[in-house]
């Protein structure tokens, strides 16, 4: 829809797609309002668009082959901009998300935080609800997680990050976090991309370690479905049958899904490597081809973290990350 049609016009557009046969979606964003047609056949497309584009209000009409349309770039070119609390992914400022892999005390997240927040990141992560391949690893601290991140995000005005496992907990996670993140293993639990598509969070959808781009994009599309634009997607590794590294972090996905979506792309490289040593050289290629945003995770000890040590980094090797990220940054157009 133009940017100056008014409810009444989307409602006509709305009822004429009804009375051709077809279903409608219609999606609210920030910046303007897309009137989904559903089901219209290919050989249709032409002459429908042809009447829909002859009204002053509607701006353009798109014909979209591809199995999601509203994550698709056709929908919005000129890329989604997500605003969290004032930190904006997707802009030419790339965001570094950085914190514990697992929030195991608040004296050692503010700590952590500190120390992110010192060296550049903009938002602090942190998870509560742990998935797990074993079913004898911590889970996590639960609720009790979720507010020593949110007191510490008090403390430092670090906007928070953290996983929601389970479609019961998203109206509980809401109310701590500021972004609602979907971890790999979930990529393609239907329920839980339903109920966060009804969530009004922005949300970070990790790449299934299986996962084509496709079914990547899909997932988004549910999401989105539910009326919730702001979606940002997260490569972080895929099974190959490499085992050196934890996983094989395909750094083609950032260009391949920036050029098929106008979704920001972020890059988690402590997941999608498994070694701390490699993060440094990850994030600075995730950077040159294009992320818009990082996912590191960082711990004052290490050797002592309950979970995923050995690709955390240390409070001092994260900001040496970040000044060597910088210069990297300036080639390609952007800061951090
Ligand atoms: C995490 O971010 O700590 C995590 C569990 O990630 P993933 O879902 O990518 O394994
Ligand atoms: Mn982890």
């Amino acid at each position: 829809m133009a940017a100056h049609a008014t409810a009444e016009n989307i409602k006509d557009v709305e009822q004429r797609i009804k009375d051709w046969g077809y279903g409608v979606n219609t999606i609210y964003g920030q910046e303007r309002t897309v009137v989904g047609a559903v089901g219209v056949p290919e050989a249709d497309k032409a002459d429908y668009a042809e009447r829909l584009e002859s009204l002053d209000y509607v701006e353009r009409v798109i014909a979209i082959l591809r199995p999601y349309k509203f994550v698709s770039r056709e929908i919005h070119p000129e890329g989604t901009i997500i605003d969290v609390k004032g930190v904006k992914i997707g802009g030419p400022k790339i965001v570094f998300m950085a914190g514990p892999c697992t929030i195991e005390s608040y004296e050692q997240t503010l700590d952590t935080a500190k120390a992110v927040q010192k060296a550049g990141a903009a938002i602090l992560r942190g998870g509560a609800y742990k998935p797990c391949t074993s079913p004898y690893s911590f889970p996590g601290l639960g609720e009790e997680g979720l507010k020593i991140l949110k007191q510490v995000s008090e403390d430092t005005g670090l906007p928070i990050i953290t996983e929601v496992m389970d479609p019961r907990n998203v109206d509980l996670v809401c109310e701590y976090s500021d972004i609602l993140q979907i971890g790999t293993r979930n990529m393609q639990n239907y329920d839980l991309l339903r109920e966060v598509g009804l969530a009004r969070k922005p949300v970070l959808l990790k790449r299934g370690m299986w996962a084509k781009i496709e079914e990547w994009l899909q997932a988004a599309e549910y999401v989105v479905l539910g009326g919730n634009t702001q979606v940002m997607l997260c490569e972080r590794g895929i099974r190959t049958f490499e085992t050196h590294t934890r996983n094989t972090m395909d750094l083609s996905a950032i260009p391949s899904v920036k050029q098929l979506s106008h979704l920001p792309v972020i890059a988690d490289p402590a997941h999608g490597t498994g070694r701390a040593s490699l993060v440094n050289p990850m994030t600075r290629a995730a950077i040159a081809c294009g992320a818009d945003g990082l996912l590191i995770e960082v711990h004052a000890q290490p050797d002592k973290a309950i979970k995923d040590g050995a690709q955390s980094l240390n409070h001092e090797h994260f900001a040496e990350l970040i000044q060597e990220c910088r210069p990297i940054a300036q080639a390609v157009g952007r800061d951090i």
